[in-house]
C-alpha cells in the first residue's frame, strides 16, 4: 500500500507538473495573443432600479484561444499579472471598452462604461496618464468610464493607490470599488478615496433569497454605502426574488444573469431593442 500511495502522489505530481507547464505556455503566448487581436470583450448591463433602466455595461475580458476556445478571465489574468502582460492587457481592455462606449452614443444609447483594474496597474504612476489619452482619442466622455478596483488593490498599497484614484478622479473617471465586503480593512482607506460607488460581491447576493445570513450582510452594507452617500451596485442578481428584495432595500443598480448574462456587442446590441429592461 505503500507503494500505491507513492504512486498515486507521482501521478498527482505529474499532473500538477502538466499544469504549471501549460500556465507556462499560456503566460508566453498571451503578448501575441493581444497584438493578434485574440482579446474579446463581453458586455453585461447594468440596470437601475427604480426605473429598471440599462444605464452602463461592465466590459469582462474573453480570450479567444486558437486552440483552446473562449477562456475565462480567472483563467489568465492571474498570468498577465505574474507575467507582465497585464498592462498591455489593460490597454486593450480600455481602448475596446471606451471605443464601444462612443459608439453606444453615437447611436444614442447613454450608456456609461465599466472597466476592471488590476492592484498592479493602480499601482502605476503614468496610468491616469494613459486614461487620458485614450479618452481624448475617442472622445469620450470621462465621466462615463468608471473603473472598478478592487479593496486589496488600494489597502497593498495606499499610498500610491491614493494618488492614482485622486488624480482618475481629477479627470472625471468615476471610480468603483469592486466585490465590496469581501475585504478586511477597507473602510478607513474608502473614506479617504474619491470613490463613487461600490460593487456589493456576488457571493453575498447570490443566495440572499434564501440564507437570511447573506439578506443582513446585504442590508448592512447598503446602509453603509448610504451613510457614506456612495451609489450601490449589486452584481449577481439570478432571480426576481432578489431583484425585489435589493430594490426594497433601495439598492440603486442591479446586474446578474436575472437581466442577462455578459454577452458580445452583436447580442447586447440586440438584447438592448427587445430587453423588457
Ligand atoms: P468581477 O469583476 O467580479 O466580475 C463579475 C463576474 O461575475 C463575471 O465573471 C461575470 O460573468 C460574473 N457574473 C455576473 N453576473 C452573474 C450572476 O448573476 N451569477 C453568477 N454566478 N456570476 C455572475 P467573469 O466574466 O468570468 O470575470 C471574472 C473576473 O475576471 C471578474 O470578476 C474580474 O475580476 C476579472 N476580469 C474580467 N475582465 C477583466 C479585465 O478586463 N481586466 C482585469 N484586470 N480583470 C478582469
Ligand atoms: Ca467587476
Ligand atoms: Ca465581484
Ligand atoms: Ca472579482
Amino acid at each position: 500500500s505503500a507503494k500505491r500511495d507513492k504512486n498515486r502522489f507521482m501521478v498527482y505530481t505529474q499532473q500538477e507538473d502538466t499544469e504549471r507547464r501549460q500556465q507556462l505556455r499560456l503566460a508566453q503566448e498571451l503578448p501575441d495573443a493581444i497584438d493578434n487581436n485574440q482579446l474579446r470583450l463581453h458586455f453585461q448591463p447594468m440596470i437601475r432600479m427604480h426605473d429598471s433602466t440599462v444605464i452602463g455595461a461592465e466590459a469582462l475580458v474573453r480570450w479567444q484561444h486558437p486552440q483552446k476556445g473562449l477562456l475565462f478571465p480567472d483563467s489568465f489574468i492571474p498570468l498577465a499579472e505574474g507575467a507582465g502582460s497585464i498592462e498591455p492587457l489593460t490597454r486593450w481592455v480600455l481602448d475596446a471598452a471606451i471605443r464601444q462606449g462612443s459608439k453606444w452614443l453615437s447611436s444614442g444609447h447613454k450608456l456609461n462604461v465599466s472597466v476592471n483594474i488590476s492592484a498592479l496597474i493602480l499601482h502605476n504612476p503614468i496610468f491616469p496618464d494613459i486614461v487620458n489619452r485614450l479618452l481624448e482619442q475617442s472622445r469620450f466622455p470621462a465621466e462615463r468610464l468608471k473603473l472598478e478596483i478592487t479593496e486589496s488593490a488600494i489597502i497593498s498599497d495606499v499610498v500610491r493607490a491614493t494618488d492614482v484614484v485622486t488624480r482618475l478622479h481629477e479627470l472625471g473617471v468615476k471610480v468603483s470599488i469592486d466585490d465590496f465586503g469581501t475585504g478586511y480593512t477597507s473602510l478607513a482607506y474608502i473614506r479617504k478615496l474619491p470613490v463613487d460607488e461600490i460593487k456589493i460581491d456576488k457571493s453575498f447576493v447570490l443566495n440572499m433569497n434564501t440564507v437570511s445570513d447573506d439578506a443582513v450582510i446585504v442590508r448592512t452594507l447598503l446602509e453603509l454605502a448610504r451613510n457614506l452617500d456612495l451609489s450601490v451596485v449589486a452584481e449577481g442578481v439570478e432571480d426576481r426574488e432578489t431583484w425585489y428584495m435589493l430594490a426594497g432595500l433601495g439598492c440603486h443598480v442591479a446586474q446578474g444573469y436575472y437581466m442577462s448574462r455578459p454577452i458580445d456587442v452583436e447580442a447586447f446590441d440586440s438584447w438592448l431593442t427587445t430587453s423588457p429592461w
